[in-house]
């Protein structure tokens, strides 16, 4: 009962009733590997124009198409001979299609899914077409080819949104949006220029820009700008991390500036040197009952005394370091209060701390909210690391859509679909 045809067609899963199997065999070819070859006829029953089937047969059209196969050393591919007709009736010539693959191409429909299937996991593009026995250029193709399902909508908007920008393509900066809560991309730009994210923003219904309550973001000028300019209802938050790294930063230069006063080979200048990560540390954390060794300024201390000891050479930094400690215990306690009163203090703390909180008064009610309110761009730091890997993976991509087309698609593990549906390329 069972045919040739029925079995082939049974063991490559193919289910098209046009295509009929004649032959299989094994060819070395000129690449060097063995391939599995399969012939088969893809036959036209009827006029595609208008249906009848009364059709002069006119040769054939002999393509190879690569089929996807288990074993990557034996490629399987398919010699399929596309029926050409001719209708009597209304005297129009066509050929025989499949959805086994698409018209002009080689690749079955099939290999582009698994292909798109490897696209969602972290590998190089280069491995993925070589499991799949094609060109990366296929791959590419693939990638590109679902780059419009990743249209949105712009009729709405999450409520919190996070923005940010992340090094991609040639070193450049580009404008990163994620929904605070889900920690979902809303949209990635290419460039993060004012005029451009207005324009983005702009795009969305008056209703969807109306629905967002806070915006994260760090103390980027102009970000602020596009939150006035288009969510109405929106509270800008000024991400907490941002504002620690600030402060840190500026109590790392007071402290290279007060270590240069005193020489090398001080104990002072030793202090202040080598453990300079312990300054930035909250001092709760630090070791506070077994001293250790260190040969750099040749004593016994404990975490704890090094950062005594080495904030008392000067008065500016013990102001400042007492700063940035408040400046901790009042976001752990999300106290507002203590907040405005670090920010309006008069203590000398050094130029460019003095400058931060300057910054941090002009944006009070931002900042305040940054410490009230549980959202942070803390969400975006796990993203950036991702694109990166991405990025390393692919050793760089010097594409910014197949980028953007990537991460989404990673992100979204995108589910197979019909081939109809998803390789309109
Ligand atoms: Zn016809």
């Amino acid at each position: 009962m069972s045919s040739l045809n029925d079995y082939i067609k049974f063991s490559l899963d193919i289910e098209d009733q046009n295509i009929i199997f004649k032959d299989y065999f094994y060819k070395f070819l000129d690449d060097g590997l063995k391939y599995k070859i399969y012939t088969a006829e893809l036959i036209q029953p009827a006029c595609s124009f208008c249906g009848s089937v009364n059709l002069i047969h006119n040769g054939h059209l002999k393509t190879n198409i690569h089929y996807i196969t288990a074993n990557a050393s034996q490629p399987i591919v398919i010699r399929l001979l596309k029926q050409r007709v001719k209708c009597r009736d209304c005297s129009k010539g066509s050929m025989a299609q499949s959805s086994l693959v698409n018209k002009y191409c080689c690749i079955s429909n099939k290999s582009k899914l698994r292909i798109l299937s490897a696209l969602t996991e972290d590998r190089s593009m280069t491995s993925i077409a070589r499991e799949h026995n094609t060109s990366v250029n296929t791959v590419q193709r693939v990638l590109a080819s679902c780059s419009h399902r990743f249209i949105d909508s712009y009729d709405y908007l999450p409520e919190h949104l996070a923005f940010d920008e992340f090094k991609g393509v040639d070193r450049k900066l580009h404008f990163i949006c994620l929904n605070g809560e889900t920690h979902e991309v809303v949209q990635i730009l290419r460039n993060r220029f004012k005029k451009d994210l207005l324009k983005y923003f702009g795009k969305f219904t008056p209703k969807a820009r109306a629905n967002v309550k806070t915006v994260t973001m760090d103390l980027n000028f102009y970000y602020q700008d596009i939150v006035r300019e288009c969510f109405p209802n929106a509270k800008i938050v000024i991400d907490r991390f941002h504002m620690v790294q600030m402060l840190t930063r500026s109590l790392n230069s007071l402290r290279v500036t007060v270590m240069k006063k005193f020489g090398k080979g001080t104990r002072e200048y030793a202090l202040l040197k080598s453990p300079w990560k312990l300054y930035l540390k909250k001092f709760d954390d630090l070791e506070k009952l077994h001293p250790k060794y260190n040969w750099h300024y040749k004593d016994s201390l404990t975490q704890a005394q090094i950062v005594t000891e080495g904030i008392a050479c000067d008065d500016t930094l013990v102001n400042a370091y007492n700063l940035l400690q408040a400046f901790f215990t009042a976001l752990d306690d999300h106290d507002t209060e203590a907040i405005k009163e670090i920010i309006a203090s008069k203590a000398q703390v050094g130029p460019l701390m003095h400058k931060t909180l300057l910054t941090f008064k002009h944006n009070l009610t931002a900042v305040l909210n940054g410490i009230s309110l549980p959202y942070s761009n803390g969400c975006l730091e796990g993203f950036n690391r991702k694109i990166k890997q991405i990025e390393r993976t692919a050793y760089g991509y010097s594409n910014f859509t197949n980028l953007l087309t990537r991460i989404r698609l990673e992100e979204n593990k995108v589910k197979e679909k019909g081939p109809s549906n998803l390789l309109i390329a």
